[in-house]
Formats: structure tokens, C-alpha cells, sequence
């Protein structure tokens, strides 16, 4: 059997997959599979195969962190978000998830059920496991903060893992270095609260967003975390960097602290723009500025 007869048994397979259309930036090559696991049994069939076949594979979520290079990936994607999306409430608001559920879709089921924690993700366009990999947040609030649990597959084995022991901080997790770890789902308790005022909170939320970042361009969100005591877009702007273009990769007039897909840009014009970025950063003001969006199949 060839491998993509092997790997059709467990999911929906495409071959040859342009990265660019399950990317958020638009951007990256193709890689040679592109897989949807049907479970977990189904996922765990998968990754198997690619040990077996000593084939590389990663785990995407919705492609919404992600900078992938314009090379062809010899390996298999696996993405989570078609079938291993449930989500399951309990009475007191505890709840479990699958690590490909959508987290605005969560944040809107916990409000439909009156349950707060979640206001925060209303506007992020990811998955629960890219959510918990990077530890996603905005306006003070992140994942971990209601986060009990991650039900994780490692070391051939799936087993419950404490947040306590995931080294949670500002978009930063264990996962970041236990490159093998998969998020299968997560364990969140939410609090009861008013429907209405939870609903009016996400509302006013979402509308910040609209009013302040590039949303009809491609992008990644933002691309740098904010250095400690200050914010990312101050000093981009401060560069005088708003507006700035290398190709069709620009920073957005709109918010500094996105880079958009202004014009079919490839991987090495966003990479420039984000090399530059750094090095003028530090050259005025000594900051290095670390990015938040991740490269995915680059050489170097
Ligand atoms: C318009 C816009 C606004 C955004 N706003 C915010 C914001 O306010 N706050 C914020 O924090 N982020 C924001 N983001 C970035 C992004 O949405 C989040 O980082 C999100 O959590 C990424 O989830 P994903 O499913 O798309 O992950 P992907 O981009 O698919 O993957 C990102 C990384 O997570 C890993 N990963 C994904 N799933 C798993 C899993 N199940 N197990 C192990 N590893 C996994 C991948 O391998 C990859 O390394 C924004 C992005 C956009 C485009």
C-alpha cells in the first residue's frame, strides 16, 4: 500500500496541499499530505505511519500563528479542526474540548450557557491546541488562566497533564519545547456570570478589533510580543516602520504590529520585513524584539 492509501484508512487526505490555503497569512508551499484525522485512535494510526515511514509530520491547528517558508514540506500536516472539535460542558462550567474546536466557537457556547472566561478569545481565529501551545491571550487575559488540564499525546501515550506543570507565561508554554507533545484536549473551568454582560463584553471586544487591526488583509495577527514595558506597535511605529513594504509583504498603516499580506507576498519578503524590523528596533532603542507568529519549514 502507498502511503496516502495507508493514511486514507484514518482521515481525509489531500496530496501535494498548498500550506497557503490553510494558512491565515495565505502564504507557503506545499507540503506532501495534508491529513484530518477522523479521531483520536485515527490520529494516533497516523502518526504511527509517519514513524514508521520516517516521515516528518506537524500539527496545525487553524494556521493562524504560522509563517510557513515557501518550500515543499516532505512530510505530513495533521490538522485537528474537521473532526476532533467537540466540546462538552458541564453544570458548574467546567468543560473539556477538543484541541481542534475553534476557540471564538468555545467562547461563544460557554456565553450561550451564561459561563464567563473565555470574553477574551472572541476575536482569535486558532484552534484550542494552538491556543494552549502558545498560551493565547488578549487584554490581560490568556488560556491558562482557566485552564486546568491538557489531555496530551507523548511518548507513544496519552495522559492528563496539570497546568502547573506546563510552565505557562506570557504566550509561552511547555509545548514550545516539547516539540513531540500533541494537544489532544483541554480541561477549562469558567465561572457563572451574566449572559448579557458576558455577550456585551465580547461584542465591545470584537469591535475594538474591527476598529483596530487590519482584519481584511491576510496576516498573522501580531507578529512581535510585547518586550517588557512596552508595546511592540510603539516602537515599530517609532522606527517610522507603519506602512513599510518589502515586496508584497507591509506593515499595516492600520496597526504596526501586523504584517499583511498587502499583494501575493512570499515567505522571504515577510522575513525580511521582520528581520528589518528587529534589527532597527534594536539598533534604536536596544530591544530585541521577539516574534509571536512562528516559522514553519525553514532551513536555517
Ligand atoms: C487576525 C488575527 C488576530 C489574532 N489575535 C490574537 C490575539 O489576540 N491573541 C493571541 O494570542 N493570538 C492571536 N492571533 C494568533 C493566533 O490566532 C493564535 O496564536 C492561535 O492560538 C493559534 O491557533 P491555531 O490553531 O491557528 O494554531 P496554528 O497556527 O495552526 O499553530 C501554531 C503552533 O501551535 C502548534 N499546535 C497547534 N495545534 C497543536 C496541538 N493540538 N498540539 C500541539 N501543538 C499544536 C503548531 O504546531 C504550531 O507550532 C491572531 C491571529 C490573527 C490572524
Amino acid at each position: 500500500m502507498n502511503i496516502e492509501e495507508q493514511l486514507s484508512a484514518y482521515g481525509d487526505v489531500e496530496c501535494n496541499e498548498p500550506l497557503a490555503k490553510h494558512t491565515t497569512f495565505r502564504i507557503g508551499g506545499r507540503c506532501a499530505y495534508f491529513v484530518y484525522p477522523k479521531n483520536e485512535i485515527c490520529f494516533i494510526r497516523i502518526v504511527d505511519i509517519c514513524k514508521a515511514q520516517q516521515l516528518p509530520y506537524r500539527v496545525f491547528g487553524k494556521g493562524s500563528n504560522l509563517l510557513c517558508s515557501d518550500d515543499f514540506y516532505e512530510g505530513v500536516i495533521i490538522c485537528l479542526d474537521r473532526y476532533m472539535n467537540e466540546i462538552y460542558f458541564e453544570k458548574e462550567g467546567a468543560c473539556v474540548a477538543q484541541a481542534g474546536c475553534s476557540i471564538i466557537l468555545l467562547a461563544h457556547e460557554a456565553m450561550k450557557r451564561s459561563f464567563s472566561g473565555l470574553e477574551f478569545a472572541s476575536g482569535i481565529p486558532g484552534t484550542l491546541g494552538g491556543a494552549l501551545y502558545m498560551n493565547a491571550g488578549a487584554y490581560r487575559s490568556s488560556i491558562s488562566d482557566v485552564l486546568k488540564q491538557v489531555f496530551v499525546y507523548k511518548d507513544g501515550k496519552c495522559e492528563w497533564l496539570n497546568v502547573d506543570e506546563l510552565a505557562y507565561g506570557y504566550r509561552q508554554s511547555r509545548f514550545q519545547q516539547e516539540r513531540d507533545w500533541i494537544i489532544l484536549a483541554g480541561r477549562l473551568q469558567l465561572e457563572k456570570g451574566d449572559q448579557s454582560e458576558i455577550k456585551a463584553l465580547m461584542d465591545s471586544r470584537r469591535q475594538r478589533r474591527m476598529d483596530t487591526q487590519p482584519l481584511d488583509k491576510p496576516s498573522a495577527g501580531s507578529t512581535f510580543r510585547n518586550p517588557e514595558n512596552a508595546s511592540a506597535w510603539e516602537l515599530i511605529d517609532k522606527i517610522g516602520y507603519r506602512g513599510k513594504n518589502i515586496g508584497g509583504a507591509a506593515v499595516s498603516a492600520k496597526h504596526p504590529n501586523f504584517i499583511i499580506n498587502e499583494q501575493q507576498a512570499s515567505a522571504e519578503e515577510v522575513f525580511a520585513l521582520i528581520t528589518e524590523i528587529q534589527s532597527e528596533v534594536k539598533k534604536q532603542f536596544g530591544i530585541e524584539l521577539h516574534t509571536e507568529v512562528e516559522r514553519f519549514n525553514w532551513k536555517t
